[in-house]
This record gives C-alpha cells, sequence and structure tokens, in this order.
C-alpha cells in the first residue's frame, strides 16, 4: 500500500522533528537544567493508576497561579509548551509570524497544520527589527505572532519597548513565549495581561529541573483561555506529571535556588569562553550561551568526540554553537575540551 498517497499534501513535505539521543558524556545540548529534583517524588500523594487524571488539573493550575500571581482560570495546561503551541495554531489559525532564528517549533506546528509560516530575520543585535516586522504584519495579517524572549537560541531578550510596538501593530494575538524567563534579569512582562487583549502568555517547568514531566502553561484572559481550552484533549497532562508539579510550585524556594547558581555560571561560563581564542560569545539573559565560532560543524563533531555535546546551529546561524550552562563541573569540562579543540 502507497501510504504517502493518502497523506495530506502539506504533511508529505515534511520531516519529522528529530530530537536527537547522541550518546555523550556530558550532556549540553537541550537547555535542561543539571539540577535534579527526583527528591521530590518521596514527597508525592498516592496516585490511583486505574483512574484517569484530573481533566482540569485544578491543584497544579492553583498553584501556578499563586506562583505567578494570576487566577486558576486564567492557566490552561499543556504537555509541555509544545502542545500549547500546537493548541494555538489549532485554535486560531494561520499565517504564523515569529523572528527568525527562534524556537522552530512555531514554524513546524504551522506548517504541519497547514498554515502559513512567516519568519522575519533579527537584526544584527539579535533584536526585534520592528520595521520588518511590522511591515509582515501589514502584509499577511498574521493571526498568530510568537515572540520568545529570552529567545533561544541567542539568548537575548527583546527590547520592551519593540515588543510594546508589535503588540499595537497587530491586529491578531502576540505570543509571548517566556521559556527561559526564569534566568532573565528583568521581571518578564507577565503583568501586560491586564493592559493589552490580544497577549498570551507561554511558561515550562522544563528549564528549571522538570523536562521529564512535559508541564507547560498558557497565561492569558480568560475568554482567550476558553477558546484554547475547547481543543485541548481531555486528559492532557497525566496525573504524575500534575503530582510532580504541583510539588514542584511548593518547593519553589528549592528551584530559585538552582537557577541562582546556573545564572552565576552562565557569567563564568561567558568569562571562560571569551578567554577561548576564536570564540565570540553572545550575551545571555538564558540557561545557554550562543556563540560563534569559524567551522562550527566541524568543531561540534570534535567536542563530541571529547564526549560533550553541545548544539550545532549551523543550519539556522552561520557558525553558530549553542551550549547549554551545566553543572560547574560539566561547565569546566566543555571549556576545556572547546580549548583543546582550537588551540
Ligand atoms: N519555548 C521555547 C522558546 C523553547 O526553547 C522550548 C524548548 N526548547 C519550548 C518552548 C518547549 O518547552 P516544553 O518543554 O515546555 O515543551
Amino acid at each position: 500500500m502507497n501510504v504517502e498517497r493518502l497523506v495530506r499534501l502539506n504533511i508529505r513535505k515534511l520531516t519529522a522533528y528529530v530530537a536527537k539521543e547522541v550518546p555523550c558524556r556530558v550532556k549540553l545540548d537541550a537547555n535542561e537544567s543539571p539540577f535534579d529534583f527526583s527528591s521530590l517524588l518521596e514527597k508525592l500523594p498516592s496516585i490511583e493508576t486505574n483512574r484517569y487524571p484530573d481533566p482540569q488539573g485544578r491543584l497544579l493550575k492553583r498553584a501556578a497561579a499563586r506562583r505567578w500571581k494570576t487566577k486558576p482560570g486564567r492557566v490552561l495546561l499543556g504537555n509541555g509548551s509544545d502542545e500549547l503551541i500546537y493548541y494555538l495554531i489549532t485554535t486560531f489559525g494561520g499565517p504564523v509570524l515569529f523572528p527568525v532564528p527562534t524556537f522552530s517549533m512555531y514554524g513546524l506546528v504551522a506548517r504541519a497544520l497547514g498554515e502559513k509560516a512567516v519568519g522575519v530575520p533579527l537584526d544584527k543585535g539579535f533584536d526585534l527589527n520592528v520595521q520588518r516586522m511590522i511591515r509582515a504584519i501589514r502584509r499577511y495579517r498574521p493571526k498568530l505572532v510568537f515572540l520568545s524572549t529570552p529567545n533561544n537560541p541567542t539568548g537575548n531578550c527583546f527590547s520592551a519597548e519593540r515588543v510594546f510596538e508589535i503588540i499595537n501593530a497587530s491586529r491578531g494575538i502576540v505570543v509571548i513565549d517566556e521559556a527561559y524567563q526564569p534566568f532573565a534579569s528583568g521581571k518578564g512582562m507577565l503583568p501586560l495581561i491586564d493592559e493589552f487583549e490580544n497577549l498570551i502568555f507561554m511558561r515550562t517547568l522544563s528549564k528549571v529541573g522538570f523536562a521529564a514531566l512535559r508541564v507547560g502553561f498558557l497565561i492569558s484572559e480568560e475568554g482567550m483561555i476558553n477558546e484554547v481550552n475547547k481543543v485541548r484533549l481531555p486528559f492532557n497532562v497525566n496525573a504524575f506529571s500534575q503530582a510532580v508539579a504541583t510539588e514542584a510550585f511548593r518547593n519553589y524556594k528549592e528551584i530559585e535556588e538552582t537557577v541562582k547558581v546556573i545564572r552565576k555560571e552562565r557569567e563564568r561560563l561567558i568569562g571562560g569562553l571569551s578567554e577561548v581564542r576564536g570564540i565570540k560569545p553572545s550575551p545571555s539573559e538564558a540557561n545557554f550561551i550562543l556563540f560563534r565560532v569559524e567551522d562550527a560543524s566541524r568543531i561540534w563533531k570534535r567536542l563530541l568526540k571529547k564526549g560533550i555535546l553541545v548544539r550545532d546551529l549551523t543550519d539556522v546561524l552561520d557558525n553558530a554553537l549553542r551550549v547549554t550552562v551545566g553543572s560547574p563541573e560539566e561547565n569546566d569540562l566543555f571549556v576545556r575540551a572547546l580549548r583543546d579543540v582550537l588551540e
């Protein structure tokens, strides 16, 4: 049977997103936290394995709402924020507009759902190119504009004034993806949901020690949340993840301690990288650092030979690699390996 013949045209053209599992000694490719919170698993309430989870995730929503000083009705849970991106584009459709380079999932999901994806290059300093963005907004009239700030993979926050200009120019919805906000120096833009009707925020627990759970959050005004909730699968966040994530919020002080360590390590790592000849690290407000190096793909391979896995960005940005901030030991190993490879 020729299966492809039956597949929708827009899907035939796609290739699957492969989250590569490359064996390595030091894993610094996926913006995970080096801190593991499996000790929380001992504190869990008992879970009836024969019952479906709470379809609304009430306890978890309440805990998240308390953390972000909002109401549970303004929160929607996802199986990671990836799933929420799916839900957003399913609900509102396209065109979907975003700056490039940015998180690849906005474009991938748009194309999987048969919607137009429009990427607008960032400026030289990796900030939003407002003129080009606004021109594209007028031309394509996007239903959704995705802004990841801090931005993956560049690591910087977009300037607030430029974000405001995009929000004001947009007739559709602006999604501000704050996956990396815990690592930024500013407070983030969440309070703006009271000021603008067309804003949706995304947060996740994946970057602060809970990537295994797959728990992400949409935060917006209630009417907006109710619309997206229509396309949500009934039990999208499983009982174990709900329980662990709720416990995580109860222990958020511990998480904050690890975030502090990661931020400090980030500065140390930027210092270490700047001292390596031929390396230009970009400033970062996230838990990863983008750096330019000649012949990036070759350097990536040579690092891997030494057991160090980073992210090769050459398909989105010339001569660029991205390293996640790991534990102090991991960061030292990485810098030493990079020095060996280059010198
Ligand atoms: N947004 C951004 C900007 C990301 O970089 C990532 C993870 N790479 C996500 C969302 C997805 O996070 P989650 O694990 O919650 O699906």
